[in-house]
């Protein structure tokens, strides 16, 4: 669809529309911008129906190119939804990221004190560059010997990405990138960020590894927030080593970049499930020091998306999943290392698309169009609400995580742990049935 043209959405008076607003007597009509996991499921869901072309469209799983050229000209119906909201690159963009957390970092600790302040601990020291290079200089000389990583600012997939010792790296790097403006052909020099490597990553077997994490916000204001229980952990393929900082195969764990590494073994792969990985650093640290480190994640997810909570254009007819990269450090200490908008759907073997099959259906299951479920609901599926104005507090019955000492005022908050999403959802429906009839 050109730029300019109005999007005609659902045609009021067809099908019935009960109080929320949403369809009720006819299928749900989708469109998708992609060719994998998320066709899938929508194709193989009872009652849904693809629409060709320019149609009219009830839900619509677009990339963020269409939406950036349309959001600003189209007209939405009730109870239209579309992925992405219109400035998601406010937190999906690595300078702006960490521009708006500093920010809310600043006025908390204005306002509520230093202590306060240290619960944005969770992001490694980053400047933009080149705006703030002479600032990175300073920071630079006071730390001698530290290893700095630089990565462009809007690019994904490990893709430009380099680690440094010496000043004298990036001063070279810098004749060469920002050059442009005695190089008529070239646009305006690309935005980096220049960040702290975290130089003691956990190690498993040897190996780095950061764990993707999965986040649902259907609304910013207020704010609510589901995170999903499964995800996975991404290894580097290459034993960790800070004597080769040039070696991408063991400094990023993308599996992008790890895919190429020439000792890859694409069977084997360098996923571990989210689960796999909790029940592992049970065993080692124990329950509590896990519980602790996973509450950590809670905390950066809150924290992130709190810091553009206000500048996020928050429309009712938005959502969007994000896929957190967070890494653990060797004392369980997690970092939040960057936040997509639009994390791989596309499944790297038979495990990875259950988890991202079962991930899809149950976002639907969330939102919800065919109205089966009553709105008040804190677990659908694998989806547990994490936040909604405030934190969401688990219920007695929905303790898998804590055999020691439940009460009732933990967090309903389960990354990691045990993900029976197919039973939970036959258990909710007929609840959610019984409900609404009485
Ligand atoms: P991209 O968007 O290109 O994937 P990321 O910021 O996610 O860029 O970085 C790619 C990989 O590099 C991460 O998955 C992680 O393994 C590694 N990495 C990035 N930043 C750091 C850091 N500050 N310390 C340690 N490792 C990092």
């Amino acid at each position: 669809m050109s730029k300019g043209t109005k999007v005609p959405g659902y045609m009021q008076g067809k099908g019935s529309r009960n109080p929320r607003g949403i369809i009720g007597d006819r299928e749900i009509r989708y469109k998708c911008s992609l060719q994998n996991t998320i066709l899938d499921v929508l194709r193989g869901r009872p009652g849904w129906q693809e629409v060709p072309g320019d149609g009219d469209w009830d839900f619509y799983w677009c990339d963020r190119e269409w939406l950036a050229q349309n959001y600003d000209t189209m007209f939405l119906y009730e109870h239209q939804k579309i992925l992405h909201f219109r400035n998601h690159y406010e937190l999906t963009r690595k300078n702006l990221m960490v521009k708006n957390l500093k920010r809310l970092k600043k006025q908390t600790e204005r306002e509520q004190g230093k202590a306060e302040g240290l619960s944005f601990e969770f992001f490694p020291t980053t400047y933009e560059l080149p705006s703030e290079y002479h600032i990175f200089v300073e920071e630079f000389k006071k730390n001698p010997g530290i290893i700095w990583i630089m990565k462009p600012a809007a690019r994904a997939q490990g893709r430009g990405i380099f680690l440094f010792r010496r000043l004298k790296d990036i001063t070279d790097w810098k004749k060469g990138e920002y050059q442009p403006l005695s190089d008529p052909n070239r646009e305006v020099p690309e935005t980096y960020v220049v960040q702290r490597y975290i130089e003691n990553p956990y190690l498993i077997g040897g190996r780095k590894f950061d764990v993707r994490v999965y986040v649902l916000v259907v609304s910013y204001n207020p704010l609510k927030v589901w995170l999903y229980r499964s995800g996975f952990a991404r290894f580097s393929n290459t034993r960790f080593s800070l004597d080769s900082i040039e070696d991408t195969y063991v400094h990023l764990t993308n599996v992008a970049v790890q895919k190429n590494a020439p000792d890859y073994d694409p069977d084997k792969g360098c996923k571990w499930s989210t689960q796999q990985l909790r029940k592992y650093l049970a065993a080692k640290h124990g329950v509590e020091a896990v519980k602790k480190a996973f509450k950590g994640i809670d905390n950066i997810i809150i924290k992130s998306l709190q810091s553009v909570q206000k500048i996020i254009i928050n429309d009712k007819h938005c959502f969007e999943m994000y896929g957190y990269d967070v890494l653990f450090d060797s004392d369980l200490k997690p970092w939040l290392i960057e936040i997509n908008a639009s994390p791989s759907l596309t499944a790297s073997g038979k495990e990875d698309y259950d988890l991202k099959f079962g991930l899809l259906n149950d976002l639907l299951n969330v939102l919800d169009l065919e109205n089966r479920l009553t709105g008040k609901e804190k677990r659908i599926g694998g989806w547990d609400l994490l936040w909604e104005d405030g934190p969401i507090l688990a219920d007695d019955g929905n303790m898998e995580c804590t055999p020691n000492g439940t009460t009732a005022s933990i967090p309903n908050s389960f990354l990691g742990c045990h993900n029976d999403r197919k039973r939970q959802l036959r258990e909710l429906y007929t609840a959610a049935q019984s409900i609404k009839k009485s």
